[in-house]
């Protein structure tokens, strides 16, 4: 997939009560998670993020998802969208998470 860099915007939310927010960056058609924090993703807070997002997608079959380590040190999930569904009530909604 080829990204350009103008059709990627990029929030950072505040996760749930997580003590640091996360970016999350929306494409055209897909919507990414930062779900570690950059040079922390080994830590124990942060590999419970991860698991607890894998348990909830484990009974989400139907829920397409790819995860990724990007070029920020951070593990990443990623979540195919339509162009008109809202990238963060889309995340919302599948890691049943509040994200402000
Ligand atoms: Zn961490």
């Amino acid at each position: 997939m080829h990204e350009t860099i103008e059709r990627v915007s990029e929030y950072y939310k505040r996760v749930n009560h997580w003590q640091n927010r996360r970016s999350i960056r929306v494409l055209p058609d897909q919507v990414r998670l930062q779900v570690t924090v950059p040079s922390c993703s080994h830590c124990v807070t942060c590999q419970r993020r991860v698991r607890e997002f894998q348990e909830i997608l484990a009974q989400k079959p139907d829920v397409i998802c790819q995860w990724r380590t990007l070029n920020d040190g951070a593990y990443w999930v990623f979540f195919n969208r339509k162009e008109d569904q809202d990238p963060i009530q889309l995340l919302r909604d599948i890691l049943e998470v509040s994200i402000t």
